[in-house]
């Protein structure tokens, strides 16, 4: 993990290298400038949020609303212990086999998929946000910053020499990466483990304080430690950065023997959350259907989770009528759950029965007011079927609510659909805003300014969103002006 020594940071760019080496343009914080306290508040999240951009840029972070919906609360329902919190956390999951997560600056947290689908209880999994919460909150990455400051140049140096590798060759900047980095992990160690020890305690309490199975970390550890004992080639990265020794492992169990259970968490929400991530992993579908169906067929009985991948897997190999089957029994044994209602109306909806769709999701959204997947999921059946006005108001309702950026994005697409060529490019450029992609907003509010007509409420609208842009535009090209010699 990134904070055990500053490795996963640079493991992080060289990860995105491989991606983001075709794109012209590679935006790198500046880790010379960041090691220091000194760092504001800002400053720190403008960082963060530039490393979370560029994972998104390059196609790793998942978007499926519901997963982000479920990792995100689990993540918030552990800050909230945390009484003298005042940081924003933003809880994501990377599309990576590999069994890892880190902390950001900025509270920007990653949990890889191949953690999720190693973890068996919705405890294991929040045992290990709870340990990168508090590498956040104890300020662990900026204090390693601060300690490497009088090292950072070189690093920074081949850092940078990595990426204009990277342009051509990823395999070589990976390698350049590699060498230089670990330098700086052996003298990193020594600081490191006592922050290891304060995650590992603090977040224990922060687990129990939740709701989550105290005991879950240690138990997650262990069982890690012993599948990958003998097999140093395959250790994944979660255990090469953070070493799971003996002495770890009882300290976790003693901190957690001395706490009282305040309640167990609901697990419905993660076992149908990995299913979703499972699914979306899988290469092949019709092995995973062949096992499944056989193991259907001996016992109807599933499992519910892997019931509900079977279902999944049967939607993604086009076999509707199959996967209708199953979410029509899930549903009757779960009608509050989301994803379930989620699946099962986008079935109906697939086999044309809209009425019954539009009718389920209208019900799960009175469960869950604003939610980001039921309200997406109705929108886009409101504009398959041509019903516009119903589509703009529900999406109107949660850009406000929510700012969801899939939200405007899709309004922006039904006032195209309209012909409102204004406000179609006025949504968009609200969509980057939201995302500090001034540059691109602006370009968004000259098209939509062009296309106002007689308009004055988007006109004056269009103006005012141009006047909040602009210092940010004004900033930037300040700092391009600067750069250059
Ligand atoms: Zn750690």
């Amino acid at each position: 993990m990134l904070v055990r020594t500053p490795r996963s940071l640079f493991l992080a760019i060289a990860t995105l290298l491989c991606v983001c080496s075709t794109h012209a343009q590679i935006l790198l914080p500046d880790l010379g400038n960041s090691a220091s306290t000194q760092m504001s508040a800002e400053e720190e999240e403008a960082q963060g949020h530039s490393f979370y951009m560029q994972l998104k840029r390059s196609g790793y972070v998942i978007e499926d609303p519901i997963i982000n919906r479920y990792i995100n609360q689990l993540g918030q329902s552990l800050v909230s212990t945390q009484t003298n919190n005042e940081r924003e956390f933003t809880f994501f999951v990377v599309n990576n086999p590999q069994i890892n997560a880190f902390a950001m600056l900025g509270g920007y947290i990653g949990v890889n998929t191949g953690l999720i689908l190693a973890s068996e209880s919705e405890s294991e999994l929040a045992s290990v946000l709870a340990h990168e919460i508090t590498h956040v909150t104890q300020q662990h990455l900026l204090r390693i910053m601060e300690k490497m400051n009088e090292q950072a140049l070189p690093v920074s140096a081949a850092i940078l020499a990595a990426i204009l590798l990277g342009q051509s060759n990823s395999m070589l900047a990976e390698a350049a990466l590699y060498s230089a980095v670990a330098k700086q992990a052996q003298t990193a160690i020594g600081y490191t483990r006592a922050h290891e020890h304060e995650a590992d305690r603090i977040g224990i309490d922060m687990l129990a304080e939740a709701g989550f199975e105290p005991m879950a970390m240690a138990s997650f550890f262990s069982k890690l430690e012993k599948n990958y004992r003998y097999n140093d080639n395959s250790l994944p990265e979660y255990l090469r950065t953070h070493p799971i020794t003996s002495n770890r492992i009882s300290d976790a169990k003693n901190r957690a023997s001395g706490i009282e259970i305040k309640a167990v968490n609901n697990q419905d929400s993660f076992i149908f959350t990995r299913s979703r991530i499972n699914v979306s992993t899988l290469l092949k579908n019709s092995e995973f259907i062949d096992y499944w169906e056989k193991e259907y067929q001996k016992n109807p009985q599933l499992e519910p989770g892997d019931l509900y991948a079977l279902a999944l897997a049967y939607i993604a190999d086009s076999q509707y009528k199959n996967a209708l089957h199953i979410s029509k029994t899930l549903l009757q044994q779960y009608p509050h759950n989301m994803a379930i209602i989620e699946t099962h109306a986008h079935l109906l909806h697939i086999l044309s029965q809209h009425k019954d769709a539009q009718t389920l999701l209208k019900k799960g959204l009175e469960l869950y007011p604003f939610n980001n997947a039921l309200t997406l999921a109705l929108s886009k059946q409101y504009i398959e079927t041509n019903q516009l006005k119903e589509a703009r108001k529900l999406l109107s309702t949660l850009v406000e609510q929510t700012s969801s950026l899939e939200g405007y994005q899709l309004l922006s697409k039904v006032e195209s659909d309209a012909g409102n060529e204004g406000y179609s490019h006025f949504y968009l450029a609200l969509y980057y805003q939201k995302q500090k992609e001034y540059p691109l907003a602006m370009t968004q509010l000259r098209y939509a300014r062009e296309n106002t007509g007689n308009d004055f409420y988007l006109s004056s609208r269009v103006n005012d969103l141009m006047d909040t842009i602009s210092p940010h535009i004004e900033k930037i090209s300040q700092q391009t002006k600067r750069k250059k010699p």
